[in-house]
């Protein structure tokens, strides 16, 4: 999952930052409402963590804005220490999807954001990603071929996510880079890199890969294997 975290205080948003981060997915951190509203509607995150409490903007105004104005039907789940009725409900009517009290536990987070990405995407019976002999759990972030696990690091996690939810498209390095490395803008051999060590554990695996370059543009997952790692 993509997921953006608009939370002012550091060490929140930090350490649901690495939590998402080692479990695979990408994270990015807004530390106020003006910023935060500014990366929602100009990248696409699969779900959103936001803050009640936050400078220049709070919570509210921006899932209103978001929804009503921007138009985006990104699942936003809030965070907040108001454990009010008046305020939940308030931010259920700018739009919310669910609410969470602080403090939290980190799991409790993943969970709900699992489970609004899948309703969202239509995935909630059987969230695997399947393709040819290759099966992707989102949801633990286990990978197997032919029903034996593949041991992969997180980014080459998010590579393989990225490329198996739409196999045949044509994926451009830039849209990979972003989708794995989010604003870091990695280094310029750093996708090839990861590249080679995802379809190296492919090939060992299962025999061949089936990431196929697609030259000047970027790469894609196909079913024939005309063109081996
Ligand atoms: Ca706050």
């Amino acid at each position: 999952m993509r997921v953006l975290i608009i939370e002012d205080d550091p060490d929140i948003a930090g350490n649901l930052c690495d939590f998402l981060e080692n479990r695979g997915h990408a994270a990015d951190i807004a530390q106020d409402g003006i910023m935060g509203l500014h990366l929602a509607v100009s990248h696409d995150f699969d779900v959103i963590v936001l803050d009640l409490g936050l400078p220049g903007m709070d919570g509210l105004c921006l899932c209103r804005k978001l929804r009503r104005e921007a138009r985006r039907d990104v699942p936003i789940l809030i965070l907040t220490a108001r454990d009010v009725l008046d305020d939940k409900l308030a931010a259920f009517d700018c739009g919310a999807d669910d609410y969470l009290i602080k403090p939290f536990a980190l799991r409790e987070v993943e969970a709900r954001l699992h489970a609004l990405v899948a309703r969202r995407c239509g995935r909630v019976v059987d969230s695997r990603l399947v393709f040819d002999r290759i099966e992707f759990d989102p949801s633990s972030m286990a990978v197997l071929v032919d029903g034996r696990p593949v041991h992969l690091s997180r980014k080459c996690l998010r590579l393989l996510e990225t490329l198996m939810r739409e196999p045949n498209r044509v994926h451009a390095r830039s849209e990979l880079e972003h989708a794995v490395w989010g604003d870091e803008q990695p280094m310029s051999d750093t996708l090839r890199s990861h590249m080679h060590m995802l379809r190296r554990a492919l090939t060992d695996s299962r025999g061949s890969s089936p990431i196929e370059t697609v030259h000047g543009i970027g790469y894609r997952f196909a079913h024939h294997n005309a063109h081996p790692a």
